[in-house]
Formats: C-alpha cells, sequence, structure tokens
C-alpha cells in the first residue's frame, strides 16, 4: 500500500503514519526540500515520522498544532551524518524550520 514513486528517491509509504492506518498527507514543499537534501548528500534520508493523524500524534506526545498532522514536516535521520550536521545542511536546501534533536532532526515547511 502507498508503495508508489513519488519523488526519485522516496516513495509515498515513507511518508505514512506509524500507526498502522496507512493514512498519509504529503505537502509537496516538504517532498521538493527533502529531495534536494537526498541530492546533496548522495546519501539516503530515512523518514522516522512524517504524517502524522491527530490519535497518533496525541500518543508519541506531538505538539497539538504540529505540522505533521498537515504532512508539512518530517523527523529524519542520515546515518553517517550527525544530527548538528545534518540540521545545517537541512538549513542550507531551505527548511522553513529546522530543530535538532539527539537522536533526530524535525525539518518543516510553510505554505
Ligand atoms: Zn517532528
Amino acid at each position: 500500500m502507498n508503495n508508489i514513486r513519488v519523488a526519485p528517491n522516496f516513495v509515498l509509504k515513507e511518508f505514512e503514519c506509524k500507526d498502522g492506518s496507512h493514512q498519509v498527507v504529503l505537502y509537496s514543499k516538504l517532498l521538493e526540500k527533502l529531495q534536494k537534501l537526498r541530492d546533496l548528500l548522495k546519501q539516503p534520508v530515512i523518514i522516522n515520522s512524517g504524517y502524522r493523524n491527530p490519535e497518533h500524534n496525541k500518543k508519541v506526545g506531538g505538539a497539538p498544532g504540529s505540522l505533521h498532522l498537515k504532512g508539512m514536516a518530517a523527523d529524519i535521520v542520515v546515518r553517517s551524518i550527525s544530527p548538528a550536521r545534518l540540521a545545517e545542511k537541512a538549513r542550507e536546501v531551505g527548511f522553513d524550520k529546522v530543530i535538532v534533536y539527539a537522536s533526530h532532526v524535525h525539518v518543516e515547511v510553510r505554505q
């Protein structure tokens, strides 16, 4: 399900809500920036969390107005790159907001 290629290096499935519902919302600008980042790094960008429906967002402790609810945010990891370094690169490709966590980087876009 959702095994649809939406960019050269991403399939829609990767952005699905992680509650097993297969629900997904993906804002085009988020995908564009992620592909740009992938092209810059030449390494797989792993989507730890993409779209979240309201129930799942609550369950994982997401903020009530989280852009994960709109398909405009993703939590990402690149295996060989530290979150701090990955955040620098994410800012370089123009994400509107980048937050560094110990285990991942949160990136988001605005309308
Ligand atoms: Zn996030």
